[in-house]
């Protein structure tokens, strides 16, 4: 006899910028494009306790979110590992 524990699986099918709402395709469980992905869970100090916030954006929202910065993000040379 063989008993089956029922079980879902979330598979991701595509991320939507919320900057432009602009699609990016999805193959694999990987993003096609450049893609930020933001988690934050807001802590104790802040005015947002116990919230998580969480959005995508594609490369090109990234690129005119940071162009406002008055100090650019860090960048690093990264050597791809495969
Ligand atoms: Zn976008």
């Amino acid at each position: 006899m063989r008993e089956y524990k029922k079980e879902e699986t979330k598979v991701l099918e595509r991320i939507v910028c919320n900057g432009c709402g602009k699609v990016i395709a999805v193959k694999h469980g990987m993003p096609m494009e450049g893609v930020l992905e933001v988690r934050q869970v807001w802590e104790y100090m802040s005015g947002k306790d116990g919230r998580m916030d969480s959005f995508d954006l594609c490369e090109e929202c990234y690129d005119r979110l940071t162009e406002q910065f008055q100090i650019p993000p860090a960048t690093t040379e990264v050597v791809e590992l495969i």
